[in-house]
């Protein structure tokens, strides 16, 4: 008699264990790689809804997400760096006039367009960042730059510039950034009638040119290499009519961007006054690190539960050291994609 319920009580207690470890998003499982290596990038959070977008514009978006992850995806195959795969990516989007980044930046209230970048590598955790650069035709190359050339991690302004210069970066006139699009935007925001809108509002009216259209357009990109290297880099031309030198958190580590190779790679785009508070980037890592959290709950915490809470909006992409991918946003959209090592590609931009 004694001998069966020991035996039931064994058989009690390690049915509970596996109920438990299946409830609680199972710690072994997260230990197993799923992908050799992997690439995931965004082009932007916001109100992007399919009833606003023609089919052109849908289809170019889709093009050039397409070209830039497959850019990546490319070099990572072949054995490249993660470092190489986000620069490469990135550059082929900061060149689109679609994405609020290098050619299609948006302008600031004194009509100017001030960038900003930053790259992180997750082997090292060294990092590079810059901030309000004006001539800078790659600001994601002048970050890896400020990264790996100089004693510095962030660098901003004019003192950006010569750095660039003296590295041989390629700078450009400051008419290159200008698209009639992004300029419309911000006379659109500029004649706004502000007293018609309440307080929140008109937070959101000083950012964007349309409160009920709104979307960033930042893009970003991290990467896992074959020998096991993460690395995250965000670019962006901020928010339309920012002033004062006004910084976002895409050139923030921790916030805009993040990579640890014992974690994961973020990459984030939003309202970024709210992800430098919420430290958006380093919080889904620290979460990994720190509660053993997988991949999905720690960005789906940050992202849903704690952004949302003090009244962000934005999303990021992660990606882990074994190959899991994750995008999370609390917008109506957000460009997103992603590469396996298989060649498999999701593409999408509005939420399912
Ligand atoms: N996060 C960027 C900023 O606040 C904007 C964006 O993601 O589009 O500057």
């Amino acid at each position: 008699m004694k001998k069966l319920l020991f035996i039931t009580s064994l058989l009690i207690i390690s049915f509970g264990c596996k109920l438990d470890s299946l409830k609680t998003d199972n710690p072994e499982k997260r230990q197993e790689k799923v992908n050799d290596f992997a690439i995931i990038i965004h082009g932007g959070a916001g109100t992007i809804l399919k009833k606003n977008m023609s089919d052109e514009k849908e289809a170019a978006y889709k093009a050039k997400l397409t070209e830039a992850i497959k850019t990546g995806h490319s070099i990572l195959k072949n054995g490249g760096t993660s470092q190489e795969a986000v620069l490469k990516t990135i550059q082929v989007m900061e060149e689109s006039p679609l994405f609020n980044a290098g050619k299609g930046a948006v302008f600031t209230h004194e009509e100017t367009n001030e960038l900003d970048a930053s790259f992180m590598d997750g082997k090292t955790l060294n990092a590079g960042a810059v901030a309000g650069v004006k001539n800078v035709k790659s600001p994601i190359e002048l970050a890896i730059k400020i990264m790996t050339d100089s004693d510095h991690v962030m660098l901003s302004g004019e003192g950006a510039s010569t750095f660039a210069k003296e590295k041989g970066l390629e700078i450009v006139a400051p008419n290159y950034f200008y698209t009639e699009k992004r300029f419309q935007s911000l006379q659109r925001i500029k004649n706004r009638n502000k007293t018609e809108l309440d307080h929140d509002d008109k937070k959101a009216a000083f950012y964007d040119a349309d409160i009920k259209n709104a979307k960033f357009g930042t893009v970003g990109c991290v990467a896992l290499d074959k020998n096991g290297n993460i690395a995250a880099g965000t670019s962006t031309g901020g928010m339309t009519n920012k002033r004062w030198g006004r910084i976002g958190d895409a050139p923030i580590i921790g916030s805009g961007t993040y990579a640890n190779n014992k974690t994961c790679g973020v990459s984030s785009t939003g309202w970024g006054e709210y992800f430098i508070r919420s430290q958006v980037a380093y919080d889904i890592s620290a979460q990994m690190e720190y509660q053993q959290k997988s991949l999905k709950n720690a960005t789906k915490d940050v992202i849903q539960n704690k952004l949302t809470k003090l009244g962000g909006t934005g999303g990021v992409v992660a990606l882990d050291k074994n190959g899991n991918m994750a995008f999370e946003f609390n917008t109506a959209g957000m460009y997103r994609a992603s590469m396996n090592d298989a060649g498999e590609l999701i593409l999408k931009i509005y939420k399912e």
